[in-house]
């Protein structure tokens, strides 16, 4: 394939943008090569500035649920667009949006819009902070909340791919504020509850990790979260940023019953425009201003346009509720791929969890973030090369989730498969 087009604007691109990139995942640099230019996008196909059509696992990192351009979400933007592009001023399209996640997430009774997943976890850090008067955080290794200060430590697939666990420009102060423990471990856990009484404010948790491949919670984990953040009084906050609306429409806690008391949701409840949101208890949620004494502001938060895109985003997913079509194509494509390894005698586990999946190169289960990173991640960049020059988009990096989107048929998962299955029997 030729991809001149897109080497002549990452060209431009280097000299105006640090690493030519707005986010430093879409940079290829742990697959080699430079990222390609996206011209278009619709359904689960991208079209490349060069002209190639990519069948797109990366979903634009998450939000694509119905694939791209979908004519739904774009005809209720559209409507809004006739109104105005923003008005500083409470509008309609909020209570809509409102309404539809507090029916739908169990834990959220009163909810703040934002305009990303990183506000949204620094807004939950900040609220159970000021409501529990506590300041210390316990985050797990491997789960990434956006690039929040305190929370930016051991944080996944970024700071992983780039060789920078920790990033520069965070005071030694702030991340001393964070306990960073394994994740599918209640015993250290336990341990850090007795090491710090009465001094933890809260746990941030992916209920199931998403940014450093895909990680499942053992039997009870979850459950002995809730029990050792109840008997603390520390709050549970779930960052469904990336699970929320996608594994059920409620999430993992509607999945798992685990019931958090604040929620960081992201992604899909956008429909592809910026759009972030904490919910929880409403006497908690009341701590923020302008009823209580947590500050929390955004100049676009409840912006009519990404509105009305996470409005008709939702209504399709209860419209359609593909949640199951979904995980029948995610096995699909696990058992294909698990065959092809098998038949080539490389080790390979594949996590799913309905539209979500990743490739470990590993002999053994992969449960927390330090095992997913003695992965063996050198066969992936071979694997990501091959699928992309055979017309398949794969995150560029190892410890990244790949998405299906309703758009995805069986024929297109199928094709999906064979490319991959061809490029596992050549590593
Ligand atoms: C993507 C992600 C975030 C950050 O969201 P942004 O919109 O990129 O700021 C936070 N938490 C999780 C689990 C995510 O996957």
């Amino acid at each position: 394939m030729n991809w001149k087009r897109s080497e002549d604007l990452f060209q431009q691109a280097l000299k105006l943008m640090p690493g030519g990139v707005n986010s430093p995942v879409r940079a290829f640099r742990s697959v080699g090569g430079n990222p390609f230019f996206t011209e278009r996008a619709e359904g689960c196909m991208l079209t490349t500035v060069d002209g190639h059509q990519l069948i797109d696992f990366v979903g634009t990192w998450g939000p694509a649920i119905h694939g791209h351009n979908h004519p739904r979400i774009r005809s209720k933007v559209a409507e809004a667009l006739d109104k105005g592009t923003s008005f500083g001023t409470p509008n309609p399209y909020e209570i809509q949006l409102a309404q539809r996640v507090i029916d739908w997430v169990p834990s959220v009774e009163k909810v703040r819009l934002c305009n990303s997943g990183t506000e949204a976890t620094m807004s939950c850090i900040r609220l159970a902070r000021g409501a529990t008067k506590r300041s210390k955080i316990i985050k797990f290794e491997g789960c990434y909340h956006g690039h929040v200060d305190s929370l930016l430590v051991k944080a996944g697939s970024g700071a992983l791919t780039l060789g920078h666990p920790d990033s520069a420009g965070i005071p030694a102060g702030f991340a001393a504020e964070t306990i960073v423990l394994p994740y599918n471990d209640l015993a250290a856990l336990e341990a850090a509850f007795k090491a710090n009484p009465e001094q933890i404010a809260g746990i941030i948790v992916e209920p199931y990790p998403a940014n450093c491949g895909l990680i499942l919670p053992d039997a009870g984990y979850l459950e002995g979260l809730r029990e050792l953040c109840s008997q603390n009084g520390s709050l549970l906050i779930f960052d469904e940023v990336m699970t929320g609306f996608r594994l059920a429409r409620g999430g993992v806690q509607e999945l798992t019953g685990v019931t958090p008391d604040l929620t960081a949701m992201g992604k899909v409840i956008g429909g592809g425009l910026p759009v972030g949101a904490l919910g929880g208890k409403a006497e908690l949620m009341d701590l923020l201003a302008p009823l209580g004494p947590v500050y929390q502001a955004g100049t676009l938060s409840g912006n009519p346009l990404a509105m009305a895109a996470g409005i008709a985003a939702l209504d399709l997913l209860e419209e359609t509720d593909p949640y199951a079509d979904m995980d029948r194509k995610g096995q699909r494509i696990r058992n294909a791929l698990l065959d092809a390894a098998k038949a080539k005698g490389i080790p390979l586990q594949l996590p799913q969890a309905g539209s979500m999946f990743c490739l470990f190169f590993s002999e053994t289960a992969v449960r927390s973030g330090a095992e997913a990173t003695a992965s063996s991640v050198n066969l992936f960049p071979k694997l990501f090369r091959h699928a992309l020059e055979n017309g398949v988009f794969l995150p560029p990096s190892a410890y990244e989730t790949c998405f299906i989107a309703t758009a995805h048929d069986d024929a297109t998962i199928d094709q999906a498969a064979e490319v991959l299955s061809e490029g596992i029997r050549r590593l």
